[in-house]
């Protein structure tokens, strides 16, 4: 069972749809987000969406080719540190519409209680319309945000660091005047735009202000008095449409996994709001978790689950480090104007942008330390942001099954073997030119799009598929073929 179907939760369920798994997501929501935090997907998260034909969902938008670090940007040229700007509401219901198009639902309308872990697996207890009932579940994964129930229930600790500065953020009706972020006055830093049709975006800071403990939103009225105080534009007469609040502390839970219960998205890790990266992160989790923990379903065997906070806690830890260093430059330093400068310069030498853009898009992102052969773990790049050739189109459209991929200049026996395992194969001349550049003759993608496999890895292809696909029974079909 999933609970939550928020980024992180839709992309996990559509993970394991497509390895045709029974899944049931629930959410406490009675339908999909009607508001939307924030936006924009990240390079890496795009190439994600596209090899799982949700980023056409959100219809034909331009790459921006832009490296934004700490509010300042960059233009830059030949290289991914692009942004696709959509907004989280629109990314949720593409996932969903993905998820529906193969067959997957998500039961609206039903909250997490509390677990009890059985001999005969996890009995979960789910409340709808006052109603408590008890599902039957092998694993348990909590995508349900920052203040995790599943995660409480499980008794996973976080480790927190405090907040020292808050941001208040609101959707007010009508326009406002535009400023990009950040715009520095003397008695704060805000931001304000367009927001869709007749609605505007605030967020502001005011220096001096310490972070208020919040059970819940802040009101219209404290959002309004702020942006007075800040801006000195009175917006008390406009219709507040939501408010909301964001502190720069960061958490890490210390452990992704207790038993059958894991977690993913918010309720693994929060990080301060600048960067834009939290939804960015939770869906990349789900694309980690997902293959591996159907793997584990399908061979009864919980130690394929063991490479997930493996690979995704470091990666994660620099993204709360990146964070951390980008807000306190945006939001602390009233007085950073010099430092901001000399930043700002930097980022306008390609030799600088260029490793900041890749590192902050996410495609930097690698699995492997293998120092036999260092391609293993490497994304492999199929880069919507350029039109598909043929060639990567092809794998594209294998990668969208959901079960890697099998590519090979000329190893048939590799491919038939790599097809028992159910991991479809792209053999011949039209892969020639694609795997040249590698100096590889055949390359085993998982199905998140890294490197699982070459022919120059030390491991056996035959050890990589069970690792991949995590089948004890389709192994044994491979040796009854032979
Ligand atoms: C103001 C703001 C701006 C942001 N801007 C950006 C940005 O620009 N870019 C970016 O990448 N990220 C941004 N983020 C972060 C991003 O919104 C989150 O990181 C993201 O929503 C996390 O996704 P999730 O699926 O892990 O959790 P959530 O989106 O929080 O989803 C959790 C789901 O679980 C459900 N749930 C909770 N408890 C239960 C229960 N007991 N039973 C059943 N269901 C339950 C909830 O209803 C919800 O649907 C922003 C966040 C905020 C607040």
């Amino acid at each position: 069972m999933i609970v939550g179907a928020g980024p992180t939760g839709l992309m996990l369920a559509i993970e394991l749809q497509l390895q045709s798994l029974s899944c049931l997501v629930v959410d406490a929501r009675h339908g999909p987000r009607l508001h939307s935090h924030g936006g924009g997907l990240t390079a890496r998260t795009a190439e994600l969406l596209d090899q799982r034909a949700v980023l056409a969902l959100l219809g034909s938008r331009a790459f921006e080719t832009r490296v934004y670090f700490a509010g300042l940007s960059t233009s830059t040229r030949g290289y991914a540190a692009a942004i696709y700007d959509v907004n989280q509401g629109q990314v949720e219901h593409a996932l969903l519409r993905r998820l529906n198009q193969i067959g997957g639902r998500v039961a609206w309308g039903h909250r997490f209680v509390s677990s009890s872990r059985r001999r005969d697996g996890i009995h979960v207890d789910v409340e709808t319309n006052e109603q408590l009932s008890t599902v039957l579940s092998r694993y348990l994964v909590g995508c349900d945000g920052a203040h995790s129930r599943v995660r409480e229930d499980a008794g996973i600790k976080m480790h927190v660091t405090a907040p020292t500065l808050e941001l208040l953020l609101a959707d007010v009706t009508g326009s406002v005047r535009s400023r990009p972020v950040p715009t520095y006055l003397p008695g704060g830093v805000v931001m304000s735009g367009p927001n869709g049709i007749a609605q505007s975006r605030l967020v502001v800071r005011e220096y001096g202000r310490p972070p208020a403990r919040r059970k819940r939103s802040p009101s219209a009225l404290e959002v309004a008095g702020t942006w007075l105080r800040v801006t000195g534009e009175d917006l008390s007469r406009r219709g507040f449409l939501w408010t909301s609040s964001a502190r720069d502390g960061s958490s890490h839970a210390e452990t992704y996994r207790s038993d059958g219960t894991i977690i993913a998205g918010d309720a693994a890790h929060t990080h301060p709001p600048a960067g834009g990266i939290g939804m960015n992160s939770g869906i990349q989790d789900a694309f980690n978790l997902g293959w591996k923990l159907a793997a584990a379903i399908r061979s009864d065997n919980e130690g394929y689950l063991a490479s997930y906070e493996a690979e995704r806690r470091p990666v994660v830890e620099q993204v709360i480090r990146d964070a951390a260093t980008q807000s306190s430059l945006i939001y602390s330093a009233a007085d950073g104007d010099s430092l901001r400068t000399a930043l700002r310069e930097m980022l306008g030498t390609p030799r600088i942008a260029e490793p900041v853009g890749r590192r902050m898009s996410g495609i930097d992102v690698t699995y492997g330390d293998d120092p036999e052969d260092p391609l293993v773990g490497a994304r492999w790049a199929t880069e919507p942001w350029r039109a598909h050739d043929d060639d990567s189109a092809i794998i594209v459209r294998q990668l969208r099954g959901g079960k890697g991929a099998f590519l090979t200049q000329d190893d048939r026996a590799g491919a038939r073997h790599a097809a028992a395992f159910g991991v479809p194969g792209i053999a011949g001349s039209a892969l020639r030119r694609v795997l040249r550049h590698t100096e590889r003759q055949s390359i085993l993608l998982r199905p998140d799009g890294h490197v699982a496999w070459t022919d120059h890895s030390p491991a056996s292809l035959h050890d990589a598929l069970i690792h991949t696909r995590g089948s004890v029974n389709l192994a044994h079909r491979w040796e009854a073929k032979k």
